[in-house]
């Protein structure tokens, strides 16, 4: 079998495409745009182009993009003073604070001080319990795009058996709180897990957000399977220039999964597409 590639990037240009309609409404309906302010602390380059890439997005699909950028030296209480003005800024419905934060910041601090309103990034745990409970909740981009490309590749995934790998506060436990709401058989595996490759055999879907070039062999996958690989990892090439692969050793896989997310171009322009969803959702909740 060879799989068919899921194309996150065509599959995010049409969220996209489908939040700035919704974008275009609510102007309509408020007299103003909904507002996403994206704040980073410290020089991270990584995190300097996501927020880049976030703003572009942002102002791409008509809303008013908002950035604060923070030196190194930034405090504790400075950051969370500016989250509270944030708060209570009608013109922001979203807040966004890229992670990493400076080791000197208490990141669980930061997030739970964010409006649970305006947690775009799904990460307050007032959001994870409402998601863990089935409760209507702002979700964690990541795992939501992952569920949008795992339901348009198998359509019903009730009953199904639904492997995670990885579990993360950020993907692999919100990841596995959507697979189970859709009824699909979850496993959630770790560090400690046994046995990863005979998990990965029997898995109808598996998710891998590791962080591990080539975790997951080929071989180990379940002919016919939706493969989601979240994994973003640089690894060195022999002529000194790097390139970016999954979780996932993709050529083997593509032979056995029915399903596969390519890295680049998968899971990655899908969350971005899902942070501009769930900031209009603030905005019409906001509105409501
Ligand atoms: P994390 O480091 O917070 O968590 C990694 C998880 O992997 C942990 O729960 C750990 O228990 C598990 N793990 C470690 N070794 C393992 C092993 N040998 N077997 C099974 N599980 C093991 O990472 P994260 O923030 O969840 O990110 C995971 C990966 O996804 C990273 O490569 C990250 O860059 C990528 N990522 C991509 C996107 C995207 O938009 N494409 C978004 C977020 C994260």
């Amino acid at each position: 079998m060879t799989a068919t590639i899921i194309d996150g990037k065509a599959r995010a240009l049409r969220l996209r495409e489908t939040v700035a309609a919704g974008v275009a409404a609510f102007v309509a309906a408020h007299g103003r745009a909904p507002g996403l302010t994206v704040v980073l602390v410290g020089e991270d380059p990584a995190s300097a182009v996501y927020v880049r890439s976030k703003g572009l997005a942002t102002a791409a699909a008509g809303m008013v993009s908002g950035e604060h950028r923070l030196p190194v030296t930034t405090s504790e209480a400075e950051l969370l003073a500016l989250v509270a003005a944030l708060n209570a800024d009608a013109t922001v419905d979203g807040i966004l604070v890229q992670l990493p934060l400076p080791r000197h910041i208490d990141t669980d601090r930061v997030i739970a001080a964010i409006d649970p309103a305006k947690d775009v990034d799904g990460f307050h745990p007032v959001n994870a319990g409402r998601l863990a409970t089935g409760l209507d909740a702002l979700v964690p981009c990541t795992p939501s795009g992952c569920l949008m490309m795992i339901e348009e590749a198998l359509g019903d995934i009730s009953g199904r058996e639904a492997l995670v790998i990885g579990r993360s506060n950020i993907v692999g436990k919100p990841m596995a709180a959507l697979l189970t709401a859709r009824s699909a058989t979850v496993t959630l595996a770790h560090s400690r897990t046994r046995d990863l490759a005979g998990h990965v055999a029997r898995a109808e879907i598996v998710v891998a957000a590791v962080g591990i070039p080539d975790l997951v062999k080929g071989a180990w996958v379940r002919p016919g399977a939706c493969v989601i690989d979240v994994g973003m990892n640089r690894v060195a090439l022999a002529d000194g220039k790097s390139k970016l692969v999954g979780d996932v050793e993709y050529a083997a896989a593509s032979e056995r999964a029915g399903w596969i997310t390519p890295v680049p171009g998968g899971v990655g322009p899908m969350t971005i597409a899902c942070l501009l969803a769930n900031t209009l959702k603030a905005a019409r909740m906001r509105a409501a």
